[in-house]
């Protein structure tokens, strides 16, 4: 027989699988590591475990704890599926412009949700950051993994993504790309992939316009889970050996392709980090190969980027939804 004893032991291992029609006339060759298939659903599972497995082994987290984070779903689905196994109670603190389906799913995972205002600034008491802080000290046994300082974050794509990716190219990999949230994924894959190669895989970050990153001053953004308005420190600043900025019309645009013409039905800011991706194809020869990771699946956005009068009320598509992106044109 061949089975996991729990889900949680399903993370990581996913597959990587070539970009046609949306690289159609390029020359590299495009793959995309697939992360909705983490039982999660997404990239996050990964960091979940280590840092829960870490936070066990150093005694913050005890039998019985309470896990307490600000999270823009992802992270708290891997967090929630970890505690169900492991008998922790979950709290979850979101920006409300995370969509109501995917804090729907936090919740039918058993875990309590608290929404707070996305145009606050970080230091605002009422931002998701010190919200997050407020119950970690008012609940006992409360312990915050803090995705945003938390060295396991990067250290669970050292250890992992970074390994997949080079076994899965065979080390012909010239190029990495991602979009940087709390920068764990491009900072722990990168690192090992730059070492392993000796500096020869290029690290290419993707970037919502006006995130800091990309020389913004956080200005607000539709795409989720990527993009801030700060540094946090799980984010290498030397890790990039370039940052492309996307804006919002491009990365749904091809969010909406991923699914149609690819069958990807994934999140937005999977079409964020392939926009870039397919940018640096252009510029980019027959003999490279490009890794673009995709963070998770559609599902939890069939209300807003899947959804034409949502597109269409913010410009995205003309009013008639005949289907013409007004985003520049890739
Ligand atoms: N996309 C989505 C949907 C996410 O939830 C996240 C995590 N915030 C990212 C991308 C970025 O990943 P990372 O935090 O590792 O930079």
């Amino acid at each position: 027989m061949d089975y996991a004893e729990h889900v949680m032991d399903l993370v990581g291992n996913t597959p990587l699988v070539r970009l046609n029609a949306v690289a159609e006339g390029l020359s590299p060759l495009v793959l995309a590591k697939v992360e909705y298939f983490n039982p999660g659903g997404s990239v996050k599972d990964r960091i979940a475990l280590r840092m829960v497995e870490a936070a066990e082994r150093s005694g913050e987290l005890r039998p019985g704890g309470t896990i307490v984070e600000p999270t823009s779903g992802n992270t708290g689905i891997g967090l929630a599926m970890v505690a169900q196994r492991k008998g922790y109670q979950c709290v979850f603190v979101c920006p409300d412009k995370v969509s109501e389906d995917k804090r729907n799913v936090l919740k039918a995972y058993g875990a309590e949700v608290v929404v707070c205002p996305t145009a606050v600034a970080p230091e605002h008491p009422d931002s998701y950051y010190n919200v997050s802080d407020r119950l970690v000290s008012e609940i006992p046994g409360a312990w915050k993994p803090n995705q945003y300082a938390n060295e396991n974050n990067p250290a669970s794509h050292y250890a992992a993504t970074g390994p997949e990716v080079w076994r899965q190219t065979d080390g012909r990999i010239t190029h990495f790309v991602a979009g940087i949230g709390t920068g764990g994924t491009i900072s722990g894959t990168g690192r090992y992939l730059r070492e392993v190669s000796g500096g020869a895989v290029k690290i290419v970050g993707a970037d919502p316009h006006g995130s800091v990153y990309s020389g913004g001053t956080g200005r607000p953004y539709l795409v989720e889970g990527v993009g801030e308005d700060f540094w946090p420190t799980t984010y290498d600043q030397d890790i990039c050996d370039e940052i492309i900025e996307v804006s919002d019309g491009d990365s749904f645009a091809i969010t909406r392709r991923l699914a149609r013409e690819e069958g990807l039905l994934v999140g937005g800011s999977c079409g964020m980090a392939v926009a870039a991706a397919l940018r640096l194809a252009e510029r980019c020869g027959p003999e490279d190969v490009i890794v673009v990771l995709l963070p998770d699946g559609g599902r939890g956005y069939l209300g807003k980027v899947f959804d034409d009068d949502w597109m269409a009320s913010y410009g995205f598509l003309s009013p008639d939804h005949s289907g013409a992106s007004v985003g520049e044109v890739l």
